[in-house]
């Protein structure tokens, strides 16, 4: 190393790059989401990834792990608190309130897809900084809009291949059945509080809740024997919940009754559910979660307004596609031309010659940087085009271009000012490439 080189700055901890090999797995899953949640009605919305730090202390509450221990947040020069969301909902409820969604036709049914941040302990698809469908319906609290949401949780997975996984559903009741529950709960854990982590000793004290979605094994095996909120619902709470596993029957979603799922957050009333690959329940790797928030918008200043949602972590997805060996098509379409170009003329007429290419909807490549004819046959090859054309310095000269039938090897000269057409010509011709519309090149996979 020479002496004065500066340093490599890293990427910061936890965050990642998503390189140009893994861009098609997110314009797939983009596609598939827009195409699945525009059919039911939902609409995209985006908000700011800066809020202030109140609304999630109001909302995802103080005492839950997001907010108390992996909130990225920091006083302004001008002294407000503000802070990265760590999730969607929150903002996505100030935004409804703020912009008056609330007049507008019940229930309004919203999507983004954005990223967020939690100062989290980096692992396998889990990153501090992160991307999330986000899918929320806002003013309706009947059972179909929970069993919609989890139905078309259920088809996304499904449209993107992903086998193997199971919804998890359970309800947590609201504020009028779950206080017994949860004083059953503390009874419950205060007798065994000798087996619980220190987390969950002050959990035992602040949100006992909680103490179910501890991952310490020690914990785990004391939650086994704890009472469960279903034996607490009020008649309102359970004909609900009855309800959504109706619907779920009736639309053949498959489920499983988990009676101790509680999700994180304080703002969850009634139906809460999650998508667990069926091999690893248990672990921490549930690709979807979501659930009912009956008192959110009330809690943010808003009417007493029902809603329901969910939240999907992309780039876990993207694992499990990886680990289900799910081919996704790649990005662009596969050319038909190949471009040797030999010499500085021809490398400046270059240009011209492909936007004529692009604008008759025929898909030409080229490699700039490289020189020699054998080089560039070569990417030719392994491109799989049909032809390449050869532009050297007295073609440029001449006005003509080499025309090479890339599987027989066979050249011939043409006029420079026909290739386009000439190209389209060969290309109808023979049955070995049919020229569609641009469709489908799109849709043509590379070899
Ligand atoms: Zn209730
Ligand atoms: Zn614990």
């Amino acid at each position: 190393m020479s002496k004065g080189k500066s340093k490599q700055i890293q990427s910061v901890r936890g965050m990642h790059d998503i390189l140009p090999e893994d861009q098609k797995y997110w314009r797939y899953i983009q596609k598939k989401i827009e195409h699945l949640l525009e059919y039911y009605s939902f609409e995209r919305i985006s908000t700011p990834v800066l809020e202030f730090a109140d609304l999630f202390n109001r909302s995802v509450g103080e005492s839950s792990d997001i907010v108390s221990k992996e909130i990225y947040s920091f006083k302004t020069k001008g002294g407000d608190m503000l802070a990265l969301r760590p999730e969607a909902t929150a903002g996505i409820v100030r935004a409804y309130l703020e912009n008056g969604m609330n007049v507008r036709p019940h229930p309004v049914k919203l999507y983004c897809i954005e990223p967020m941040f939690r100062h989290d302990e980096p692992q396998a698809g889990r990153y501090r900084q992160f991307y999330q469908l986000d899918v929320e319906t806002i003013g309706d609290g009947s059972e179909a809009v929970d069993a919609e949401l989890i139905f078309v949780a259920y088809k996304l997975l499904e449209s993107l291949g992903l086998k193997n996984y199971d919804v998890h559903i359970n309800s947590i009741g609201d504020q009028n059945c779950r206080p017994a529950y949860i004083k059953a709960l503390k009874d419950y854990f205060r007798s065994h509080s000798k087996n619980l982590c220190s987390n969950c000793k002050i959990r035992l004290k602040e949100n006992v809740l909680r103490i179910l979605d501890c991952k310490m094994e020690d914990c785990k095996e004391a939650s086994k024997g704890s009472p469960q909120m279903v034996d607490f619902l009020d008649d309102a709470c359970r004909l609900h919940f009855k309800h959504v596993l109706e619907f779920l029957d009736e639309a053949e979603v498959p489920y499983i009754l988990n009676p101790h799922m509680v999700r994180g957050l304080d703002y969850y009333t009634r139906t809460v559910f999650e998508l667990i690959p069926s091999e690893n329940a248990g672990s921490q790797s549930t690709l979807l979660a979501g659930g009912r928030y009956d008192r959110l918008i009330e809690q943010l200043g808003g009417a007493k307004t029902p809603g329901s949602g969910w939240a999907m972590g992309i780039e876990r997805i993207i694992l499990a596609m990886k680990d289900q060996n799910i081919n996704v098509p790649e990005i662009g379409s596969k050319p038909k031309v190949f471009l040797v170009q030999l010499g500085e003329a021809p490398k400046r007429k270059a240009l011209p010659l492909f936007e004529s290419f692009r604008k008759a909807g025929i898909e030409a490549k080229s490699s700039l940087g490289r020189d020699s004819i054998k080089s560039q046959l070569r990417i030719a090859h392994r491109l799989g085009v049909r032809f390449a054309l050869i532009f050297g310095q007295k073609e440029a000269l001449d006005g003509t271009i080499i025309i090479r039938e890339m599987d027989t090897g066979v050249q011939e000269t043409l006029l420079l000012e026909n290739i386009v057409d000439e190209i389209k010509k060969r290309l109808k011709e023979k049955p070995l490439a049919v020229v569609g519309s641009s469709k489908e090149y799109e849709e043509d996979p590379v070899k």
